[in-house]
């Protein structure tokens, strides 16, 4: 078996916390190696391309909100703040559907997000009104309340402290599919003081004068707009990105006080000074069984995955224009869609043989479809593909003409049994977190001195798994590496 020290710190995984991580460690003049399974780094955040390199599609697609001052300082270090641009979805929840609000300025957020209220509740009853805003009020006040209170709040669940019951149907099932949609949580299982922390900071983020605004899309795919220009600083920072390569193991002392070496799929030995395990839960729990009660996580882990629509313009097409986010509330697996069109990348030149991309999220891959009347994990692809467009022209805003689908391409992370003809699972879930947890998410430091997590699923202040609690989590983890190898840790900074 070959040996081999590579570098100070290794960092397992390539996604949002993995790259942070090496980046702020590179920074303070430490070798960083990463080691990613997949062929690209990116992780959860990534895009595809076939192989002669024409782009397919997202996986999911890229919000950032005014809020997310651990990413947004990124991209200012970069020097790619122009590769953001400003939301400019509108709400049309009269008609069942939500979207994000947009992010010019916070004069024109404000002003957006009264319009959108109006449209919202001119078509309803004074108790569905009435029932929204004492909903509202309860949440900002939930949001003020001090991280003292963590306890107990961490403790209730969205429904409890809203006292949901009370509210009119339409109001209840606002609630309930607005925070799945946003935040990917249930009101049954999140905490209020997750979703308090997280809407309220964003609000007043939104509102607050000179704040950051309210939401951002990319001006391009991911990769292109954010990874690529990322990689280039990291390579020039000197960080070894080591793709294909599948840890399997994590070897320690036999008083399980150091990691000595992580082992490859090929049985190769590599040492460092320092570990980073920067996976999703689930390898994290299989690499590093029992470190800090992360096992306790695992049923939170959920499927979060979807499906891109290649469309060739046509005139019955009715699909959203621009760059939001618009979620149906009138369907059972809790759709949301993206059209990657002229509208949001107006500069962008697709593949010759399509003109945009309509990028779904299946968020509920439990609940029974509408025509299909199976869930979306039962279905076969065909299957899949017939009930998600079927929910979209059920839709009362969108349509889509059948033969304008030049073809379609389902996110390669969703795992598909063949024999049961089937979905059976996803290699890239989504930490989705629930009622009583924070207290056993792990910290960057771990019982064994020499190894660190971060990830969407460690405690974070933004505690919603996105770019922001990722990158947060990586600077976490590298701060409590510096400290360990006794660098000035002064130098990494956390935005909170
Ligand atoms: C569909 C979808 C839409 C989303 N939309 C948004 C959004 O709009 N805004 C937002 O802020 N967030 C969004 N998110 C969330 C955000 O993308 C993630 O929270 C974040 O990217 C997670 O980063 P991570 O580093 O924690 O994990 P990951 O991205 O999961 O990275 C883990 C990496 O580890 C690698 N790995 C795993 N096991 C091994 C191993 N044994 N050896 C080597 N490598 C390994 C994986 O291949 C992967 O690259 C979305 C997520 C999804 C799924």
């Amino acid at each position: 078996m070959q040996n081999e020290n590579v570098a100070d710190v290794i960092i397992i995984g390539g996604g949002m916390s993995g790259l942070s991580a090496a980046h702020e460690l590179a920074k303070v003049g430490l070798s960083v190696a990463i080691y990613e399974k997949s062929d690209n780094v990116g992780g959860k955040m990534r895009n595809y391309y076939d192989e002669q390199g024409k782009y397919l599609g997202e996986h999911g697609f890229r919000v950032f909100t005014g809020r997310y001052f651990n990413t947004l300082a990124l991209f200012d270090e970069l020097g790619i703040r122009n590769n953001l641009q400003a939301s400019s979805a509108n709400h049309y929840l009269k008609d069942c559907m939500i979207s994000c609000i947009p992010a010019k300025n916070n004069f024109s957020g404000i002003k957006t997000l009264f319009k959108n209220f109006w449209l919202k509740f001119k078509n309803l009853g004074i108790k569905d009104f009435l029932g929204y805003i004492s909903a509202v009020k309860k949440i900002i006040k939930a949001s003020q309340l001090s991280t003292k209170d963590l306890d107990v709040l961490d403790n209730i669940t969205i429904a409890q402290y809203l006292e949901i019951d009370k509210y009119p149907p339409f109001t209840r099932s606002y609630f309930h599919r607005t925070c799945r949609f946003t935040n990917a949580i249930d009101i049954n299982e999140g905490s209020i003081f997750c979703l308090a922390q997280q809407t309220g900071s964003f609000l007043s983020e939104a509102t607050r004068f000179g704040g950051k605004g309210f939401l951002y899309s990319l001006t391009s795919p991911t990769t292109e707009a954010f990874i690529n220009p990322w990689i280039n600083e990291l390579n020039r920072l000197g960080v070894k990105i080591n793709k294909n390569k599948t840890v399997r193991e994590i070897i320690c002392t036999d008083d399980k006080k150091q990691v000595k070496s992580i082992k490859l799929e090929d049985g190769k030995l590599l040492h460092a000074k320092c570990f980073i395990i920067a996976t999703q839960l689930e390898e994290a729990i299989q690499l590093a069984p029992g470190i800090n009660q992360a096992e306790l996580l695992i049923n939170s882990h959920k499927i979060f995955s979807g499906i891109q629509f290649h469309l060739k313009e046509s005139s019955t097409n009715k699909l959203p224009k621009g760059s939001g986010i618009h979620s149906l509330l009138d369907s059972p697996w809790e759709i949301s869609l993206a059209h990657q069109d002229k509208g949001m990348w107006p500069d962008y030149k697709f593949s010759e043989d399509f003109d945009s991309i309509l990028s779904i999220v299946i968020t509920c891959w439990l609940e029974k479809g509408i025509k299909i009347k199976k869930s979306a994990l039962d279905c076969n692809r065909e299957e899949l593909i017939e009930e998600i467009l079927f929910q979209i022209n059920y839709h009362k805003n969108f349509s889509i003409d059948p033969s304008s689908i030049v073809r379609w391409y389902i996110d390669p992370t969703l795992l598909y049994d063949k024999e049961k003809n089937k979905f059976v699972g996803s290699s890239s879930k989504l930490y989705c977190p629930r009622v009583g947890e924070y207290k056993h998410r792990p910290d960057s430091v771990t019982p064994i001195d020499n190894l660190f997590v971060c990830g969407e699923y460690t405690k974070t202040v933004y505690q919603i798994s996105s770019m922001e609690s990722a990158n947060e989590s990586g600077r976490r983890a590298a701060k409590a590496t510096a400290k360990y190898l006794g660098l000035d840790t002064e130098l990494i900074k956390i935005y909170e």
